[in-house]
């Protein structure tokens, strides 16, 4: 029921189910659990660490995002929680249990932990209900079929059990993904991209839908993106990752609010970034005088501000600047501006409107809650 063949991509659906899970639990409701990596690391060749002692939990019944960029350790970390990775260090609790460590190793179908993929991976020639019930072989065929009939049912598609794959759009494929990590109410419900293979017009409706059912079901859910604003609909709290190292764990407010890194800033937000000294408590940048809290004097920083935080006027504000470009992007548009002493055009985003279409020379002003400073030193992982 394993699919140990090491490669990062190669993942079949047999992984997907645990039958173990399906015959110890006959209630109607899934148990929800917390999933606890405790300075979780792992190499998959010697020396070359993909994660670097990563300390993390989902809580029962809470959707945690894994967020952070390609290459950063996310479905590395599922695949060790869903137990067909083995880290090389630290170790993993359901509850108070160690299912993972030095010592304990419990296979897959053992964990109670369900697996969805990034591209579903139905078996194109079998039924949908067969589909469902693939993983549920500890039961009796009829009682197998209901239980997996109960799981199309959650997921809305029960007319369409007996139907094939094919017939079925991406969002409905993606809803019998789902039912089928669910038939066996896992008590931990993993998705490694659950979207990326949707497009984009029908993603919202599906994420909501999937949001949704993961709430019905109560069942605790890690679920991994790319995406910030993904994140932050879907997650609870949010655990952003960058290079194998956890960079900040919060709710989607407290990492876009008060990132920890200009990283993590810039991967909530996109930012302009100013280079700068602090001189007297505050920096000096061509946007006006930043106040810097308690970083020392002398101390280099990286001002960043969002493109969301200007205010712009044809006619008053606290800094001159020539518009270089505008481009119209629906509900906001984009502009770039030259500012004097900025090496760089600066860059912003403002309701469509804000300004007259024929004006050059205006002039902004930037809200200081859009303003975040970070100390250059700290920003080199
Ligand atoms: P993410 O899912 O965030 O894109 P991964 O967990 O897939 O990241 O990868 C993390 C790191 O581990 C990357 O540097 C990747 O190249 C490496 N890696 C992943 N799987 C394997 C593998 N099977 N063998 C060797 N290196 C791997
Ligand atoms: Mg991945």
């Amino acid at each position: 029921m394993r699919a140990p063949d090491g490669s990062n991509r190669a993942e079949k659906p047999m992984s997907v189910v645990e039958p173990g899970a399906a015959s110890r639990v006959t209630a109607g409701v899934t148990f929800a659990a917390r999933l606890t990596f405790e300075n979780v690391a792992h190499e998959f060749s010697p020396g070359v660490p993909a994660l670097h002692g990563v300390s993390l939990a989902a809580n029962p019944g809470e959707v945690l995002c894994l967020l952070g960029p390609s290459g950063s350790g996310k479905t590395t970390l599922l695949r060790i929680a869903a137990g067909i990775e083995v880290q090389t260090g630290g170790r993993l609790l359901l509850n108070d249990r160690e299912i993972a460590g030095p010592k304990v190793f419990l296979p897959p179908e053992k964990r109670s932990v369900g697996l969805v993929f990034q591209d579903f991976a139905l078996f194109p020639h079998m039924t949908i209900i067969d589909n469902v019930r693939f993983g549920l072989t500890a039961l009796s065929r009829p009682e197998a079929e209901k239980e997996a009939m109960i799981s199309l049912r959650r997921v809305g598609l029960e007319r369409y059990a007996h139907s094939y794959p094919h017939v079925l759009s991406g969002g409905e494929q993606q809803r019998v993904a789902l039912a089928r990590a669910m038939a066996p109410r896992p008590s931990v419900l993993l998705m490694d991209e659950p979207f990326s293979g949707l497009d984009s017009r029908l993603k919202d409706s599906v994420r909501a839908e999937t949001l949704a059912i993961l709430r019905q079901s109560r069942a605790t859910a890690i679920v991994v993106t790319h995406d910030a604003e993904e994140a932050m609909r879907m997650g609870d709290r949010i655990a952003l990752l960058k290079d194998g190292r956890l960079v900040q764990a919060g709710t989607g407010e407290d990492l876009y609010q008060n990132p920890a890194s200009l990283f993590a800033a810039g991967f909530f937000s996109e930012l302009n970034v100013l280079p700068a000294r602090v001189s007297g408590g505050a920096v000096d940048t061509p946007l006006g005088r930043v106040p810097c809290g308690d970083i020392g004097d002398g101390q280099r920083v990286d001002v960043a501000i969002r493109l969301s935080g200007f205010d712009l006027h044809e006619s008053h504000g606290e800094v001159p600047a020539r518009i270089l470009s505008r481009r119209f992007l629906g509900v906001v548009e984009h502009l770039e501006m030259a500012v004097a002493g900025a090496e760089e055009p600066i860059r912003a985003r403002v309701r469509c409107g804000v300004l007259p279409s024929d004006v050059r020379d205006i002039f902004l002003s930037v809200r200081p809650s859009d303003v975040l400073v970070f100390e250059t030193e700290r920003e080199n992982a």
